[in-house]
């Protein structure tokens, strides 16, 4: 039975990825800070997860979490995820996201060389860029979560020249329900869900125009997987090719609010939901980012399965029932 080592298990790709591998017959450890067992989206796996206690800035945490979990496969999905909050805490961003990763490269490399190690890599690691971003797009991040990032991915690279297999998955934004509140999409659905429920507080919201690579992150780790099954270890850019607008976003949401039937102003402009309110507003935005994911669907077969209305959708029916909301048009077919 293969084993797997999860840091940021309890995060949003943490579970999906947990599932994805239980599912493959995968012994799986999760790296956690504190009890798990509450985390929502950990329920249906919980049982079936070895929990290790560490965190990525203590190095003695991490070598014993890793001679109990001695995997065959490590995920570095933990760390500090959210952009402004690198800009009030860049220090210790760094340290998570770059310390962290050096440390697990360290400890594999003197306890158990052959352990593979994907590391989660960035778009924002690009920075403002006209056109799509592939594998050899120049990297000129323009926060310290992209800088943190950087250095993580090159440090990648390095440790794959001394002969460890390393990848660093070049992901582009990557939603779902279980996504955390501070990041745009959730912030819109978890909006929508109290709009559904009557309440017409207008959201908060920063740069309208801003444009991501919106994909379902369910479909995402099945690429960090396939990176670490390959001949030759390699980094990969994973995207669906497309990107939407903050205010594509929005619209979306209220129409399908409309279309679900829950209230005939639904139709009106995102203007009467919306508002835009320049704290949320960064001063180095990065304006629109795209993914050139050729090389991974040639070469590790992968595409992305869910688009952008359907992601928009679970999201959107998870808050909903979240909330307790059922849509009109479906409680009439009950
Ligand atoms: P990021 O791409 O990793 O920074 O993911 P986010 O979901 O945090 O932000 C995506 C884009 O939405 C960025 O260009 C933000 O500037 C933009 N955005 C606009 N309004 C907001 C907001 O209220 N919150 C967040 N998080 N992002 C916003």
């Amino acid at each position: 039975m293969k084993r797997a080592l999860i840091t940021g298990i309890s995060g949003q790709d943490g579970t999906y990825l947990a599932e994805y591998l239980l599912d493959l017959g995968y012994q799986i450890y999760g790296l956690v800070r504190r009890e798990p067992r509450t985390v929502r989206w950990l329920q249906g796996v919980c049982e079936r997860v070895e929990f290790l206690y560490g965190d990525l800035r203590d190095v003695a945490a991490l070598e014993v979490a890793f001679r109990k979990a001695w995997p065959d496969e490590v995920y570095n999905l933990a760390g500090q995820v959210f952009v402004p909050s690198s800009w009030e805490h860049p220090s210790e961003t760094f340290d998570v996201n770059v310390g962290g990763l050096v440390r697990l490269l360290q400890i594999v490399e003197r306890q158990k060389p052959d352990t593979r190690v994907y590391q989660a890599s960035s778009s924002e690691m690009f920075g403002n860029v006209d056109g799509h971003c592939g594998e050899r797009t120049p990297l000129n991040p323009a926060s310290p979560y992209g800088v943190s990032k950087m250095a993580a991915h090159h440090l990648v690279r390095i440790y794959r020249d001394r002969g460890i297999y390393a990848v660093g998955g070049i992901l582009f934004n990557h939603e779902s329900p279980r996504r955390g509140p501070e990041m745009v999409t959730r912030k819109i659905t978890r909006a929508a869900a109290g709009w559904a429920n009557g309440d017409r507080t207008k959201l908060k919201l920063g740069n309208l125009l801003a444009r991501r690579d919106w994909g379902f992150a369910g479909d995402y780790v099945k690429a960090m997987h396939a990176m670490l099954h390959q001949k030759e270890p390699k980094d990969y850019v994973i995207g669906t090719g497309q990107s939407h607008s903050v205010a594509e976003f929005v619209e979306l949401v209220l129409k399908e609010l409309h279309r679900q039937g829950h209230g005939d102003d639904f139709d009106r402009p995102m203007e009467e939901f919306v508002e835009v309110d320049q704290r949320f507003v960064r001063p180095n935005e990065i304006h629109n980012l795209r993914a050139d994911c050729r090389l991974a669907h040639t070469e590790l077969g992968w595409k992305p399965e869910l688009d952008f209305p359907g992601l928009v959708r679970i999201m959107l029916d998870s808050e909903l029932a979240a909330f307790g909301v059922q849509s009109r048009a479906r409680a009439a077919a009950d």
